[in-house]
């Protein structure tokens, strides 16, 4: 395991005062290792989860040549260019219940979708397109080629092909691959647990009476809504008082109890407060001023397993003193030390912690798909940092798509948060954007997810 400063020794241009966005993915992603368990579940509790292991197909699927449409199957050599063809139908093939008899020249067996093809034919004629005169069904002329509207044993997969790969988080079409294989469970790696909590005096719980100078804490739930879709498993170990003994005691359950520990607040320099120097006692912990906006301060490393403190009695938070005095050995987990401001700490966890938890899934995050849109407006941009603003994309009758700035772009307004449907991507080189400019949108919503 790497310390965070032999990290920071291999990173090109590592500067802590001013790191630029993709030097922060580059640390995190030496700083980070997937879990090591493994267990299997049942298909119905896998979706979201990444698989262990490689699903090589026990079968073909489908396991038979079949028909893609209700019709008539016969033997398409009989076509002939510029003619008509007139079969007898002697029989009927459904779904589930093969037509076993032999067929002969001028004859065809109606065919409903998804039954065995009978042996010998390899064409089908769409009910639509036939006229039934008594017995007999007529196929015009020039309709079809020999081979239409059947679909091969294995076109999906083939018995023996790999279906998919170990590392692939399991979405739902995945799930119904896997089940289209017979397959009622899978192999995943354990779920990730990881605690949270938000720190700062001025940070009310809900519940609480409001009191001058302080807000209620909402970065709490947009970590918990973030980590819900990731489907990790959380520990909420709620608002922390800005008292090393509290702090302690928050870190060091946090790290006995998960993988990963999400701490809101108490990052940036100017602090007054211990949430950064309890970072730096119990843990191996790297402060940074990210060059991007919002979202610029930021910590992360390890923590938990640091030297224990010793505190002043007295006015010592009774449950935090009884963690502290069970003496359990200190264990490291994995710490994101994201900014106070709400928004910030929405972009941060989408840009940073998210890939970084997802390998710590098991799992190798690509890069978001970024939508382009052109730009309804100037947009003032600086190069040298990145920037995500809140956007609106708007469709329009001919498909195009636009996206403007939307509402108030502070790092603490998340009213305009919930009014966006996605975050204007402005790399660090970018500079001003004019009208009509093609940007890159990072959306909230995908079409499946
Ligand atoms: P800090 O990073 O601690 O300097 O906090 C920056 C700003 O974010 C301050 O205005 C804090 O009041 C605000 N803030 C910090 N934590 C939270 C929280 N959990 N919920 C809402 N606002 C917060
Ligand atoms: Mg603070």
């Amino acid at each position: 395991m790497k310390s965070t400063a032999e990290i920071a020794a291999q990173l090109d241009g590592y500067d802590p005062q001013a790191l630029p966005a993709h030097a922060v993915n580059a640390f995190l992603e030496r700083l980070v290792e997937p879990v090591t368990e493994v267990e299997r579940v049942p298909l119905f509790e896998a979706l979201g989860r990444v698989l262990a292991e490689d699903i090589v197909s026990p079968i073909s699927v489908p396991p038979h040549d079949n028909s893609a449409m209700d019709g008539f199957a016969f033997d398409g050599t009989q076509l002939v260019p510029g003619l008509p063809l007139m079969l007898k139908v002697i029989g009927t093939a459904l779904a589930g219940a093969a037509w076993r008899g032999s067929v002969q020249a001028g004859e065809c067996v109606k065919i409903m979708t998804g039954a065995v093809m009978p042996a010998g034919l390899d064409t089908v004629v769409p009910q639509e397109f036939t006229q039934l005169e008594g017995d007999r069904v007529r196929i015009p002329a020039d309709l079809l080629r020999p081979g239409d509207n059947r679909r091969f044993a294995g076109e999906d997969l083939m018995a023996g092909q790999p279906a998919l790969r170990r590392g692939e988080r399991l979405g739902p079409a995945a799930l119904g691959l896997v089940a289209s294989l017979g397959l009622a469970d899978v192999a995943v790696w354990r779920r990730l647990r990881v605690a949270y909590f938000s720190t700062g005096d001025e940070i009310l719980s809900l519940g609480e009476a409001p009191r001058e100078g302080a807000v209620y804490d909402s970065n709490r739930y947009t970590v918990f809504g973030l980590l819900t879709r990731l489907g990790c498993q959380m520990v909420d170990l709620g608002v922390v008082r800005d008292d090393p003994v509290a702090l302690e005691a928050a870190f060091r359950s946090a790290a006995e109890r998960a993988d990963a520990v999400i701490t809101s607040g108490g990052v940036s320099v100017g602090e007054a407060d211990h949430t950064r120097a309890m970072m730096k006692q119990l843990g191996d912990v790297a402060f940074w001023r990210i060059a991007m906006r919002p979202g610029r301060p930021m910590a992360a490393g390890r923590i938990g397993a640091g030297e224990l403190v010793q505190h002043d009695a007295g006015t010592l938070p009774e449950s935090a003193v009884r963690y502290l005095q069970a003496g359990k050995p200190p264990t490291n987990a994995v710490l994101f030390g994201l900014p106070g401001n709400p928004v910030a700490v929405m972009v941060n966890f989408l840009a940073f912690v998210r890939p970084a938890l997802l390998r710590m899934m098991g799992a190798d995050p690509q890069p978001p798909l970024l939508l382009r849109a052109t730009s309804e407006e100037a947009l003032r941009k600086k190069p040298g940092r990145t920037e995500y603003q809140r956007g609106l994309v708007t469709r329009h009758v001919d498909g195009s798509l636009s996206v403007r700035a939307i509402g108030n772009q502070g790092s603490g307004v998340l009213s305009s948060m919930v009014q966006a449907n996605g975050l204007i991507v402005l790399d660090h080189e970018q500079g001003p954007v004019a009208i009509g400019d093609p940007l890159s949108v990072m959306m909230f919503e995908g079409a499946v997810g």
